[in-house]
């Protein structure tokens, strides 16, 4: 292994493990998980089974969330004395919605080397297959399981110009959609269930189509949900024949009650929308 900043101290190398199919795991991070002295894993049961699978034997401690601070500053002090040590979680990267923070952070400041070993994780895999034109979003992670602060939160960015990413666990499903769609109204979304396994979902369309396949699942699964602004904060980046086609396509509403709708969300006149909306309504099909 490379000792790149000192060279009796040992590296931490912080790797990414799949999120579900074992084949996205890279090549360095086996290599990086078959070379380092000590992997430090949120579930080392979990953890085993991945290692096992790759004939890898090094050797596991754990390292998860309530004991994050004392275990970070045992490992700082392993790393001291020149031990190699992969950080990983149970699925994606670490640091992400994951344990990890903690324990780069200390490295960081005690000088050790700290080595990114990229690769799968929930939030990128998903915004890879969304096809968001927006070219940024927020990464909002887990909402606050509370009703209360969740609507707070989301409250607090009913305005933004930018997708909200969420994380999601099975049995929270509805709750978010539900308190989604009643903090900021009807949105475009995207649902992202079990992705890279076997039953993986992609599912466009708009909160309240989402939350109603929601309810007609027994199992949710793991989720990203990614939220889109709403028809307010789009209407100076998007041209007015895209926010038409997602009124005609998605809101269920006639083309009268939509141009009404537009009109009044956007600050124009009615008779500036209606001709452009009738031709869109009557190529329908
Ligand atoms: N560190 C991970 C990452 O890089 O994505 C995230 C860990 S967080 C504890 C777990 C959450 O990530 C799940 O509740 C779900 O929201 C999301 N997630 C993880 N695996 C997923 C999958 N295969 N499909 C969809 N979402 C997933």
């Amino acid at each position: 292994m490379t000792r790149p900043e000192n060279s009796r101290c040992g590296t931490l190398y912080v790797v990414a493990t799949p999120i579900g199919n074992l084949e996205d795991i890279t090549l360095r991070a086996l290599r990086t998980l078959k070379e380092v002295d000590l992997i430090a894993a949120e579930d080392t049961r979990h953890s085993q089974k991945l290692l096992n699978h790759f004939g890898i034997h090094t050797r596991l401690i754990s390292y998860y969330r309530e004991k994050e601070t004392e275990r970070a500053h045992e490992l700082v002090l392993r790393l001291q004395e020149g031990e190699n040590i992969a950080l990983i979680s149970d699925a994606g990267t670490p640091g992400i919605s994951d344990p990890g923070a903690i324990l780069v952070r200390l490295a960081r400041q005690a000088g050790i080397a700290v080595v990114p070993i990229p690769g799968p994780s929930a939030l990128t895999t998903a915004l890879s297959a969304a096809g968001l034109t927006e070219g940024t979003f927020i990464f909002l992670g887990f909402l606050p399981s509370q009703k209360g602060q969740r609507q707070k939160l989301l409250a607090s960015l009913a305005d933004s110009e930018h997708p909200l990413v969420v994380y999601e666990s099975p049995n929270r499903m509805e709750g978010l959609l539900a308190d989604a769609l009643a903090v900021l109204g009807e949105r475009r979304a995207f649902w992202a269930r079990e992705l890279t396994k076997s039953y993986e979902e992609l599912q466009g369309g708009n909160l309240s189509e989402l939350l109603t396949l929601a309810g007609s699942r027994r199992n949710k699964g793991e989720s990203v949900v990614i939220i889109c602004p709403g028809i307010k904060n789009q209407a100076e980046g998007d041209n007015l024949e895209e926010l038409l086609l997602w009124y005609r396509d998605h809101s269920g509403l006639s083309l009268k009650d939509a141009c009404r709708k537009l009109a009044s969300d956007l600050g124009l006149s009615r008779s500036q929308i209606y001709q452009q909306a009738l031709e869109l309504w009557q190529h329908k099909d």
